[in-house]
């Protein structure tokens, strides 16, 4: 069965240029994908998707029509899009299982590109509805995608994995992070905090020393320093659940190492994911 791939991540984090890129990988490697875009609110899509949120619904028209803003016209339009789930789940099982007959090679991969506004697939009910109908049909796996360059001081990086964090424990998925534009600046670091944490607590010592902080801070012995010990427990538990590439979706450079993590992802959720799903239904 193919594998799902859902890019998640904040606004700007490259996930609409990474699905570009990995489309153009599996085509180039001849596993010609088939590919979402769920993004309403998007003016260039910079790959031919099969489905596109957009055919159906106009969301510049959904925000007149409801008087909404920017942020309500993409949910509104989320939403009606997601009372065609069936359908979209029905398209999907036809494509991956082409009548034996035919000439159609199914497709190893679906790739899902979200909105730009992390939040509103994230934490909004069609976004669970959406998930969830792609999890129940096929092994689902997030690629959370993460601007390497601006996560590199503590702080952002500390709130960027808090965040990744939440939305392993509200998805239930599988999830690869994926720290991106790596062109412009080598993941290196975020792989050495992810692995040994005193590496972290050095740095935040660092910039503590830097003033960063601005007098009392994360390091220090004070509510501050307890609290980053706690969490330093907490994240060793998130970080040993998942897998972390470094990528360029601007040069290429290491989307092979995702595809083996998706494929390490797509055996867990056969194996741990898959049993959870049919008990809870
Ligand atoms: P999205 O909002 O998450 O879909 O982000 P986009 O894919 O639209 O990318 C946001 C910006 O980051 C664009 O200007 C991209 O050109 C840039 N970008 C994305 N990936 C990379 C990368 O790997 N390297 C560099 N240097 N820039 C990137
Ligand atoms: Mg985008």
């Amino acid at each position: 069965s193919p594998v799902a791939v859902v890019c998640i991540g904040m606004a700007g984090s490259g996930k609409t240029t990474f699905m570009q890129r990995i489309n153009n990988y599996l085509h180039v490697n001849n596993k010609k994908p088939y590919v979402l875009n769920l993004d309403p609110a998007v003016l260039n899509v910079p790959f031919q998707a099969n489905i596109d949120i957009r055919d159906s619904i106009n969301y510049k028209e959904v925000m007149k029509q409801y008087n909404l803003g920017p942020n309500g016209g993409i949910l509104t339009s989320l939403n009606l899009f997601a009372t065609k789930i069936d359908q979209i789940i029905g398209l999907l099982e036809k494509r991956a299982n082409p009548p034996p007959e035919s000439s159609i090679v199914p497709p190893k991969h679906f790739l899902v590109d979200t909105p730009g506004q992390i939040e509103a697939f994230v934490w909004s009910a069609s976004g669970s509805i959406l998930l969830e109908s792609l999890a129940s049909s096929f092994p689902t796996v997030i690629a959370y995608i993460i601007d390497t360059p601006r996560t590199s001081s503590t702080s952002t990086f500390m709130s960027n994995m808090l965040y990744a964090c939440s939305i392993l424990y509200k998805t239930k998925l599988p999830m690869i992070l994926v720290f991106n534009k790596t062109d412009v600046q080598d993941a290196e670091f975020a792989r050495e905090w992810m692995t040994d944490f005193e590496k972290f607590q050095e740095a935040l010592h660092e910039e503590e020393n830097k003033g960063v902080f601005g007098g009392e801070g994360f390091g220090g012995s004070g509510y501050m320093g307890s609290l980053l010990n706690s969490m330093s427990l907490m994240l060793e538990e998130f970080y040993s659940h998942l897998n972390m590439v470094a990528v360029s979706s601007m040069t290429g450079e290491g989307i092979d190492d995702f595809f083996d993590a998706v494929e390490e992802k797509r055996k867990e959720f056969e194996r741990d994911y898959k049993p959870e799903l049919e008990k809870r239904r």
